[in-house]
């Protein structure tokens, strides 16, 4: 047994008896594990707001392996994010992206780069005026930092240089260049604009009025199937953000 300190964002808690709550965190040091609050819910100093999902707090607790919850001695809340919790479409966005990494990464798997994207993003959520974009950014980034972004510098069917000139397959979200888009469903031509931007630029630094919403949203269906089908996941809040 041996005691660990790390800072976490909560992906999903649920109630657990008369008074624990069990929670699933990312946390930034030892990856995703599952987590016992043990009588937070009957708790007077205490507020179960702190474990609401996309809440971020540093947590202690004992670390025993072969237990299933690792039970939580003490933690502070570092960041509430309020002003989702008023906002039903951001909240919708919130559980999406919450889902999303949950369902796609195992346990026990350290990854700060992933931990400090979800923060990041999650911290966008409660401002952005263009969630979709928001959403659709995140993916496109969850896809590259997990090795399984496909390769938009050449045409997928041909081999073709294709920088800049492309379109997203709807099928499985490789670039087609002008000459092969007949081979298979492809995506508007704003869905390729929208993708070379959010890979070339950080966040803060993309003019998102250039592109459609409508657009967007139907590349976040098919972000959405190819998450599916790759991790053989059901993304349940999909539904959500796409027919709200
Ligand atoms: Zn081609």
């Amino acid at each position: 047994m041996e005691i660990s300190k790390t800072d976490g964002i909560i992906l999903k808690s649920r109630p657990s008896g008369e008074s624990d709550i069990t929670s699933v965190i990312l946390t930034s040091d030892y990856g995703k594990k599952r987590f016992i609050f043990k009588g937070l819910k009957k708790s007077r100093k205490r507020s179960i707001a702190a474990v609401e999902p996309g809440s971020v707090i540093n947590l202690l607790y004992y670390n025993h392996e072969d237990r299933e919850f690792q039970i939580v001695n003490e933690f502070i809340q570092l960041m509430s994010f309020a002003e989702i919790r008023n906002d039903y479409n951001r909240i919708m966005h919130l559980f999406f992206l919450l889902e999303i990494v949950e369902k796609t990464t195992g346990f026990g798997i350290k990854d700060q780069v992933l931990y400090a994207m979800l923060v990041s993003a999650v911290e966008k959520v409660s401002s952005a005026e263009h969630l979709e974009y928001l959403t659709s950014f995140f993916i496109l980034h969850l896809l590259r930092i997990g090795g399984i972004l496909p390769d938009y510098s050449k045409c997928e069917y041909c081999g073709r240089n294709c920088i800049n000139q492309f379109h997203v397959s709807a099928v499985d979200l490789k670039p087609a260049c002008k000459n092969c888009i007949n081979k298979g469903p492809v995506l508007p031509a704003g869905t390729s604009a929208f993708v070379i931007a959010s890979l070339k630029n950080k966040y803060g630094e993309i003019n998102f009025d250039r592109f459609c919403r409508e657009e967007i949203l139907d590349l976040i269906f098919h972000q959405s199937l190819f998450l599916e089908k790759y991790y053989h996941i059901e993304i349940k809040s999909k539904g959500y953000i796409l027919h709200p």
